[in-house]
């Protein structure tokens, strides 16, 4: 079998070229780089999605770049890698002969307004009410195919939080300052942190990915794609710290952060939500890694 992934060089990606091909899959990798097993987004353009029995989007600018101000032409290079890749892998498909049985995207959380009490599903009703949870209705709203292939498209749409592993993401940017003893919550540390660890991430994708055993349902069943230990950014501070055998006792202030990142990013990270992975529990996923201690002695290595 093969699988069409698009943003399949990043960090989620590799770990899910890996996992898919561990399972016996071959993998293109859509990109905008020529090279070995993958083609580029003209050659998708021109010459059609190649057969494939599932596709997934994982490309989009990096939100936490730390070399990118936030300015205007990083908000629509975000919005614009996001939803264009999305819109022309969905045409891509609906205009394919031989359509494959699953397509999957994976956003994010954004669109769950931040609070330290309300408590999100899958089934929550939310509107936008900023410049990310906009990002996310157009995102998604990108992904849906046209009626021509719902009933033989699965369409799935996987929710992340912050994704967690050693050779990206989060974690990336973090261990140095927190390794030299720098680290310390964010803001009160009050903050929800939904986070998820990338093989549960890889792995969750690889279960959407399974054929439908039913007619697919014309509208995009939605997944939160999160550990269930509902953390907070204390509790996530104080573990990365006790992991890794280093004081975090330095507290950065919001305004270092809103001053450093952008209020309108910082966002993710001063403030969070709480959010239950309950359609993804309920279908059954198993995770490898549903708490932090897991999660994060896998990642520092310990
Ligand atoms: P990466 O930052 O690793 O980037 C993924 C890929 O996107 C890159 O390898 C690149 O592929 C492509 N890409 C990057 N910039 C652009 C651009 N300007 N235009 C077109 N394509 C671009 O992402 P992750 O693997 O961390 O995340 C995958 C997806 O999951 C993203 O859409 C992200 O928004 C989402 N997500 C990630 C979270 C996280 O914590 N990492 C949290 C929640 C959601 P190439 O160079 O081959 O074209």
């Amino acid at each position: 079998e093969t699988m069409g992934l698009r943003g399949g060089s990043g960090f989620v990606g590799r770990e899910l070229t890996r996992l898919l091909k561990n399972k016996g899959h071959e993998v293109t990798v859509i990109s905008r780089q020529p090279g070995p097993g993958k083609i580029t987004w003209g050659e998708l353009e021109s010459h059609g999605l190649p057969p494939c029995e599932g596709a997934v989007n994982l490309a989009g600018e990096n939100l936490m770049n730390p070399l990118r101000w936030w300015n205007e032409s990083y908000k629509k290079d975000l919005f614009s890698s996001r939803i264009d890749t999305t819109t022309s892998l969905a045409q891509a498909i609906a205009a394919s002969p031989n359509p494959p049985h699953s397509w999957v995207l994976v956003s994010g959380v954004a669109c769950y307004k931040p609070s330290l009490t309300a408590e999100y599903t899958e089934e929550s009703e939310w509107t936008p009410f900023d410049i990310l949870s906009k990002l996310l209705k157009e995102w998604e709203a990108s992904a849906l195919l046209p009626e021509n292939v719902t009933n033989t498209t699965k369409q799935v749409v996987i929710r992340s939080g912050a994704v967690l592993g050693r050779d990206g993401g989060a974690m990336k940017q973090m261990l140095l300052p927190f390794w030299l003893g720098l680290g310390g919550t964010l803001g009160s540390g009050r903050q929800p942190f939904p986070w998820i660890h990338v093989s549960d991430l890889a792995g969750l994708i690889a279960h959407a990915l399974e054929p439908p055993a039913d007619t697919p349902s014309p509208s995009q069943q939605v997944f939160n794609g999160v550990a269930p230990a509902l953390n907070t950014n204390l509790e996530f501070t104080k573990e990365l710290g006790r992991v890794l055998r280093r004081p975090t006792i330095f507290p950065v202030p919001a305004f270092v952060m809103n001053t450093l990142m952008g209020s309108e990013r910082a966002v993710v990270l001063m403030e969070g939500q709480k959010v239950i992975p309950k359609r993804t529990q309920e279908a059954g996923f198993q995770y490898k890694y549903p708490d932090l201690t897991s999660a994060l002695k896998e990642i520092v290595g310990s």
